[in-house]
């Protein structure tokens, strides 16, 4: 197509915390009129429920027991992307460091990983057949959650630059404690059995480091534009 218009397409966004995938994402997605979904926010909303609830975070089969019971809901506009558990408003409150330091260990249990994959598939399926398409981020989009996606995007970044961008975020949180805690949700992340975070196949890696964000999201555009 030549007028800019994409239509059903699903772009897949994958890589390990603060690479930029969450504004690069949703950069991308306001350029191009597309939906945007978080699933990172999605695990975090399911971790907060956990902890709501009580749950024992280590404890896998209470984990998976109960993996079905929270309501979930993400709405997918870039320009104000909102996460829900059972109507309450958790946009806040899956960014607390509490949240971040439990996240990883509940994301491993495949129980969690079906139910979210379940609700995942369900967004994409309503953007791509009623709207133009989606910009999907996390660490298995492009090898578990949508492996026919065409365009898969895999960002890196150097830890330092990664430690500096999430602290900043954080509100300046210290920069060294902030290393230390992304390096341990990589390797958890990495290592689980189940949809660790890889390199799908046919992902473009782009290490972010010496890019400015505008930069990353117009070479992730002309991915796109490639494919039209
Ligand atoms: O992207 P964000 O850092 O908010 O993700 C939080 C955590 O959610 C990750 O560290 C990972 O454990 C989990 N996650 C996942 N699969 C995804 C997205 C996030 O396991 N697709």
């Amino acid at each position: 197509m030549s007028n800019g218009i994409v239509n059903g397409i699903v772009v897949a966004v994958d890589g390990p915390s603060g690479s930029g995938k969450s504004s690069t994402s949703r950069g991308v997605a306001a350029r191009l009129g597309l939906r945007y979904l978080d699933t990172g926010a999605m695990f975090r909303a399911m971790t907060w429920a956990m902890l709501r609830d009580g749950v024992d975070i280590h404890d896998a089969a209470a984990l998976a027991a109960r993996a079905g019971a929270p309501r979930i809901e993400s709405g997918t506009d870039p320009l104000g992307p909102t996460i829900a558990v059972d109507g309450t408003d958790v946009a806040e409150a899956i960014r607390t460091e509490e949240v971040t330091r439990a996240v990883s260990p509940v994301s491993a249990v495949p129980e969690v990983r079906a139910r979210l994959l379940e609700l995942q598939r369900r967004v994409i399926a309503d953007a791509t057949g009623t709207g133009p398409g989606i910009v999907v981020e996390g660490r298995d989009i492009g090898s578990v959650v949508a492996p026919d996606a065409p365009v898969k995007v895999y960002l890196t970044a150097d830890p330092a630059a990664r430690a500096a961008r999430r602290a900043a975020e954080e509100g300046g949180s210290d920069l060294a404690a902030t290393e230390q805690l992304l390096l341990s949700r990589d390797k958890i992340d990495s290592s689980r059995a189940t949809a660790p975070l890889v390199r799908a196949d046919g992902a473009v890696h782009i290490d972010t480091t010496p890019y400015t964000l505008d930069e990353v999201v117009d070479q992730v555009v002309a991915l796109v534009r490639a494919v039209e």
